[in-house]
């Protein structure tokens, strides 16, 4: 099983289901249950989704048992005036809460996304400056992803440099990935949860644990790219750096954890890993290889 792993200082590694077992009785414990709100920006929900595939627990036990859901566009049955009621309360309040945000902020035409007769920028802003952790939700969020690609009207901005340019300094963990890793988040909530701070987090703000590797480091079809033997086709064995794969400039566990309870992931379905956890994602042309700079300036070495 995968292991959940607590890396904060000299705490002990532990398993989920440790974690569950430990969870037995919150109170004698210490923990609490912190508030939590999600918002959506430009995006496709796809994270939220992502999310409901947790495996090690189920959401539901997830959601109330470990946290309390305030707020989630999809998930939650207050609709129409409760919402800004309660996210105004909250946002008054002087009580404790997480935020995450799902999709990248429309800046430059911020009527593009509207929560309750507002700009989501509106809500990110005033919810996000009081909040104890900001949670940027997959890559929309982290760095701007699909809803950021050239040509956008939008002016769509990753979480990072909108908080910076309103000045709001609540630390924030990117958890890049196109869609989200449900994994990657219930591992930042619950350290943060235990512990009280956040995990050991990477240049990028992402959680080392789960960004330190690239693809490439993990993939089962590493001995095919070592032996030079490049597929030319999907659906042919061999390494998938001909097709475009970035694996060799993507760094996530993915390959190692897989999706869905490990059912699969990218390459070990035959399909190149098109860099969905990576910065530059989408690439204008997501299967192209050659023109790639950072492949070509030799972090790999292509066949000759
Ligand atoms: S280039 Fe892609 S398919 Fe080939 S070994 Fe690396 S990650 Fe795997
Ligand atoms: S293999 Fe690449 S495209 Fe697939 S989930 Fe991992 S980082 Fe994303």
């Amino acid at each position: 099983m995968y292991q959940l792993v607590i890396a904060a200082g000299a705490a002990p590694l532990l398993s989920f289901d440790e974690l569950l077992a430990a969870e037995a009785n919150p109170s004698s414990a210490g923990w609490s249950r912190p508030d939590l709100v999600w918002l959506q920006g430009a995006g496709c929900s796809g994270c939220s989704t992502s999310f409901l595939n947790v495996e090690q627990i189920t959401i539901l036990d997830f959601l109330t048992y470990f946290t309390r859901l305030l707020y989630h566009p999809n998930l939650s049955s207050t609709t129409g005036e409760q919402v800004p009621q309660i996210l105004n309360k909250l946002a008054a309040s002087n009580k404790a809460y997480i935020l995450i945000m799902e999709g990248a902020i429309p800046v430059a035409m911020p009527h593009a996304c509207m929560m309750a007769d507002l700009p989501i920028g509106d809500w990110v802003g005033r919810l996000a400056s009081k909040a104890s952790i900001c949670i940027a939700a997959g890559t929309c969020a982290a760095s701007g992803g699909v809803s950021k690609m050239a040509g956008t009207l939008t002016g769509a901005a990753a979480l990072d440099d909108f908080l910076r340019q309103r000045g709001i300094k609540t630390p924030l963990v990117n958890l890049p990935a196109c869609p989200m890793h449900p994994e990657h988040l219930v591992y930042t909530l619950l350290h943060f949860i235990k512990s009280k701070s956040l995990p050991d987090l990477d240049d990028a703000r992402r959680p080392r644990q789960f960004f330190t590797h690239s693809v490439h480091e993990r993939c089962p079809r590493y001995p095919a790219f070592q032996a030079r033997d490049f597929a030319q086709r999907i659906g042919e064995e061999g390494c998938l750096l001909d097709l475009g794969c970035q694996g060799p400039v993507t760094y996530n566990d993915c390959v190692a954890i897989g999706y869905c309870g490990n059912t699969n992931n990218c390459v070990r379905a035959g399909h190149p890993c098109i860099g969905c956890a990576g910065e530059l994602f989408p690439r204008p042309r997501l299967y192209h290889t050659h023109d790639d700079p950072k492949i070509k300036t030799g972090i790999i070495v292509k066949k000759s």
